[in-house]
């Protein structure tokens, strides 16, 4: 019998026959600010999935180890079971989000190397900001392994520039997360959607990604409808 493991603010993880592999169920909610602000949108929960189906598969094919095995229906998929990092992995090609607000900064200067900022996941605290350090003294994790999730979020930031670039958007920032596999390797695991990075236009700059909900600008469906027919088509067309 399939358990539920875990419930997220958008996704819930259910057990399968084989101890090894979960069943990643994405829901139409969307959340922001901690989960303080929260919408239903018809449609979210397969746009996600096709979308993260597909950069998963992308990232694969280019030789970045995921947890992702399959897409199992239009809102599930597949994936390995993990022991998760505690972290969330944030990559910063142009300034926008907390990190113009920290800095009191405009949004949309381009950095000349990546920003990269570490947060301990954690709800409770509302996700605090940890260096290298911070994440070794709570055993979080090793410095070896701090390497390692870096040098993946720098092979995933360079394939993504390249998609999205294809795709005329630019890949303003993201947030990934990693776990470790029961082999101790260790994967790129949960989404990447619109929900977790920052996309703008190329053109126009328009926001298409979860800053429409966020800021109320924008209709969430529409923008990830737009967002997955030029991943689509890019993929089709390389
Ligand atoms: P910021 O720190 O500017 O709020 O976010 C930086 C990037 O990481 C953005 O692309 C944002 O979507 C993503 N991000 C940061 N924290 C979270 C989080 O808790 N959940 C999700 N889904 N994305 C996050």
């Amino acid at each position: 019998m399939a358990e539920l493991l875990y419930t997220g603010k958008v996704k819930q993880m259910w057990s399968t026959d084989d101890p090894e592999v979960l069943r990643v169920v994405y829901t139409d909610q969307a959340t922001a600010g901690n989960g303080e602000k929260k919408d239903n949108f018809k449609d979210k929960a397969y746009l996600n999935n096709e979308i993260s189906s597909l950069i998963f598969q992308y990232l694969e094919k280019n030789g970045v180890k995921t947890h992702f095995i399959k897409k199992l229906s239009d809102t599930e998929e597949l994936v390995k079971k993990c022991d998760m990092f505690p972290l969330e992995v944030v990559t910063r090609n142009i300034a926008a989000g907390h990190f113009s607000s920290r800095y009191g900064l405009g949004e949309g200067r381009k950095f000349d190397t990546p920003v990269e900022e570490l947060f301990y996941k954690s709800d409770d605290l509302d996700d605090p900001i940890m260096n290298e350090s911070d994440a070794i003294a709570l055993k979080i994790a090793t410095a070896e392994e701090q390497k390692e999730i870096w040098r993946l979020s720098r092979q995933v930031n360079r394939l993504l520039i390249e998609l999205f670039d294809g795709a005329g958007m630019d890949l303003v920032d993201f947030k990934l997360e990693f776990g470790k596999l029961a082999n101790g390797e260790i994967v790129l695991a949960d989404e990447f959607s619109p929900d977790n990075c920052r996309l703008w236009d190329k053109k126009t700059k328009a926001h298409m990604d979860k800053d429409v909900y966020r800021r109320d600008i924008g209709d969430l469906t529409s923008v990830y409808e737009q967002v997955l027919a030029r991943i689509e088509k890019t993929l089709k067309e390389n």
